[in-house]
């Protein structure tokens, strides 16, 4: 690692070179939310599917004002029969089909019933309504003016949310196909390490990435299938790693990684046959990151300090992820913002500086989060994105403009 640093935008090219999609699966629409569309979708049919009515009210031919018998109606789900003839008006609801000759709508608001209801009238009395102008086409919805039959509604490599939901629910099938959940494994090591809810005794410390590391796996919707915590020894850390190779596409290792009489990490990847990509990155935190890959599975190890664990799962393993799962967009988008107080680079290394974008009305505000060390786990505490401050001499000052990546 020693002056072999690379940079963070190289070593995320490393990991997605080393990224295959997992195959694709076909689902019920249901259980496709957070999943990503494994190929485009087209729609089955016109959208909407029929002309319909866009008001309550009636349908008739296109006019001038004019009073006008009333005789049947068109109900969402129960069209009309018969066509509306000329002379005469039918009842329709919202959604209903325009039936043949319909030319136009008037909601039930602008028309005026004239006399009673045949139904408190008597049996033979024709209901009659006086209706206003109205052209061609006022109030209805032309089936197919959303979308025809065929064209592409959501495309692949899109995650599925509500949106997507919706709108291949009302053009499909009740299944879609998806790209697969990518299966995850998360180890912690460090002799000093115990579990959460357990007492501490003298040295020791709780154990915050494994729980940390599998909620990042659950927000990045992917899915923790093996979670171990090792104790630094080889034999230890080759039973972990062996488990969790057989089982998930992507591990996650943190700790033991940096070059400590203790740190059997990388000795153990080499003895199980995990190909090396890179080790250490020139990123602060972050810096002894590892990665290779082991056959079809991608193999991460991770700096032990809580925060460096949990940033360069965000800038190095989210993506992978994204990419496994059949994304098409892997990266955050950056954003940008003006830096709310100075910050010092690095000579060498790129920051990660954990802060908050705030939006005021004279734009987007990046606020540090306080002391930034990579063993402060606080400092992630309502940090929305990392700000990127590249390498140099001197000091980013306030004021300036910085690219973040969002955390969410
Ligand atoms: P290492 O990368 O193993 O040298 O660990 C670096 C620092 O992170 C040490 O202070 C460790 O005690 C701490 N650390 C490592 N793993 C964890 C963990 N799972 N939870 C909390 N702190 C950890
Ligand atoms: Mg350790």
């Amino acid at each position: 690692m020693a002056g072999g640093l690379i940079s963070v935008a190289e070593a995320r090219r490393r990991v997605l070179a080393a990224v295959e999609p997992l195959p694709c699966e076909r689902v019920e629409l249901g259980a496709a939310p957070g999943r990503v569309l494994g190929e485009d979708v087209a729609s089955e049919g016109p959208l909407p599917p029929y002309d319909a009515s866009a008001m309550d009210g009636f349908v008739a031919r296109a006019g001038p004002a004019e009073e006008l018998e009333v005789v049947g109606e068109s109900r969402a789900g129960c069209p009309a029969g018969a066509a509306v003839e000329a002379g005469r008006a039918m009842r329709i609801s919202t959604g209903a089909m325009v039936p043949e000759g319909g030319e136009a709508v008037v909601p039930v608001e602008r028309a005026e019933v004239v006399g009673e209801r045949p139904s408190s009238g008597g049996a033979d009395a024709p209901e009659r309504v006086r209706l206003p102008e109205r052209a061609p086409g006022d109030h209805i919805r032309r089936g197919g003016e959303e979308m025809l039959a065929g064209e592409v509604l959501v495309r692949a490599g899109r995650r599925i949310g509500p949106a997507e939901v919706a709108a291949l629910a009302a053009a499909g099938g009740g299944e879609v196909v998806c790209g697969a959940i990518p299966r995850v494994a998360v180890i912690s090591t460090g002799d000093e390490l115990v579990a959460p809810g357990r007492p501490l005794a003298p040295g020791q410390v709780r154990d915050s990435n494994a729980p940390a590391l599998a909620a990042l796996t659950e927000r990045a919707r992917a899915r923790v299938v093996y979670c171990a915590r090792a104790r630094d020894e080889p034999a230890a850390t080759v039973a972990a790693l062996s488990s969790a190779l057989e089982r998930a596409d992507l591990v996650c290792i943190a700790g033991g990684v940096s070059v400590g009489e203790h740190d059997h990490v990388k000795g153990v990847l080499a003895e199980l046959g995990v190909e090396e990509r890179f080790w250490g990155v020139a990123l602060k935190p972050g810096k002894p990151t590892w990665f290779g890959v082991h056959g079809a599975s991608l193999v991460f190890g991770l700096p032990g300090n809580p925060v460096s664990a949990m940033v360069t799962f965000d800038l190095f393993a989210r993506p992978a992820l994204a990419r496994l799962a059949g994304a098409h967009e892997v990266v955050p988008r950056p954003i940008y913002a003006a830096l709310e107080e100075s910050v010092a680079r690095h000579r060498s290394r790129e920051q990660a500086v954990r802060g908050r974008v705030e939006q005021r009305p004279d734009g987007a505000h990046a606020i540090p989060t306080g002391p930034q060390g990579s063993h402060r786990v606080t400092s992630l505490l309502g940090a929305n994105a990392l700000l990127l401050v590249a390498a140099g001499e001197g000091e980013l000052p306030a004021g300036a403009r910085v690219e973040l990546e969002p955390l969410s």
